[in-house]
């Protein structure tokens, strides 16, 4: 077996046709290694552009490239027929992030070359973010070359560089790690990761909430009486239509996300900036609620509390569509409008 880590260099067209929308390879860089302790074996080609002939101007100002060196190049079925050649018939692949997949994918099949679709190409990105960084995020190559402390003399942006750069991240994971989770202790990772995240989230907007309806004086104030359920009083219109605290306006609150026993929506006024309502409930005479809502300023909130209300809250659709009813209207005719 050998790990194979590619890197994919792409042109693109300018959007007028379909054809000018496929992303075009035209530099296929990989690095081998025949197992994680060694040393590998670099591989670089250049592919003859056939779809978009000149480089766009945003690939030319990423990549270190020049326009004749791509035009003594081979097509993209040679260059790919010999890459994989070249990788052998027991390869695993590699790559940083989804997209040089989706790509190599596209360019496959543009070729009719469908037969090289039954690889598996492993994220690496997406095992990197998971165990060292634990986050979602998507980090850079050379920021994660840099974060493991790994040599970084070449040039990024090159096909080549980059592969080799994929390959050494690999074997540092691998040394650190033991060996690489596969794709379903990967989403068991993620699932984890993004459920503490969405605890903790929870519990810093609880908390805030808590000292921001302690302490801090609401711009606005007012009781929402009688409702037979939360979710009657949170759809009403006195639960989320108000005055703007500083003028006329009228302002309308967004979804709601529960927050323990309180729920937080958004609205904004366009001259005096975003609010944030909390509404709260309390039992009332006859088997009725009543809420109350706070409206605050962005100015009195702490900096991340809609976002932790966001993540960490559970949302409370406002506004769900009903179902689209097919209508069948028929265009007058030329004619008929005459007759008319
Ligand atoms: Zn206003």
């Amino acid at each position: 077996m050998s790990y194979v880590f590619f890197d994919l260099e792409w042109n693109q067209g300018y959007p007028r046709s379909e054809a000018e929308k496929i992303d075009e390879i035209i530099q296929i860089g990989a690095y081998r290694l025949p197992d994680w302790e060694e040393d590998g074996t670099a591989y670089s080609a250049y592919v003859r552009p056939s779809i978009h002939k000149k480089l766009h101007h945003q690939v030319k100002k990423m990549v270190p490239l020049d326009q004749p060196k791509l035009k003594r190049a081979g097509n993209f079925r040679q260059v790919a027929a010999e890459f994989f050649r070249w990788c052998g018939k027991d390869a695993v692949y590699f790559t940083w992030g989804t997209c040089d997949a989706r790509v190599l994918d596209t360019n496959l099949c543009w070729y009719g070359m469908e037969e090289y679709l039954d690889i598996e190409i492993y994220d690496l990105q997406r095992a990197f973010d998971l165990l060292v960084l634990h986050t979602c995020n998507q980090t850079a190559l050379e920021t994660a070359v840099n974060a493991l402390g790994l040599e970084s003399r070449m040039e990024y942006h090159d096909a080549g560089n980059d592969a080799a750069y994929t390959a050494r991240i690999g074997a540092e994971l691998v040394r650190r790690f033991g060996r690489l989770p596969d794709r379903e202790e990967l989403d068991r990772i993620e699932t984890e990761l993004r459920e503490k995240q969405r605890r903790e989230a929870a519990q810093a907007a609880g908390e805030s909430l808590h000292i921001l309806c302690a302490e801090e004086t609401p711009a606005l104030k007012r009781k929402c009486s009688r409702f037979d359920t939360v979710n009657d009083c949170l759809k009403s219109r006195s639960a989320r239509v108000y005055h703007c605290p500083e003028c006329d306006n009228w302002l309308c609150g967004g979804n709601w996300y529960r927050v323990g026993e309180s729920y937080v929506s958004r609205s904004r006024c366009a001259e005096h900036g975003r609010y944030l309502a909390c509404l709260t409930f309390q039992p009332e005479r006859g088997d009725k609620l009543q809420g109350l809502l706070r409206v605050y300023a962005e100015e009195q909130l702490p900096p991340d509390l809609f976002r932790q209300c966001k993540q960490g809250g559970e949302r409370v659709e406002v506004c769900q569509m009903p179902r689209k009813r097919r209508r069948m209207r028929r265009k007058k005719t030329a004619v008929e409008k005459e007759i008319k």
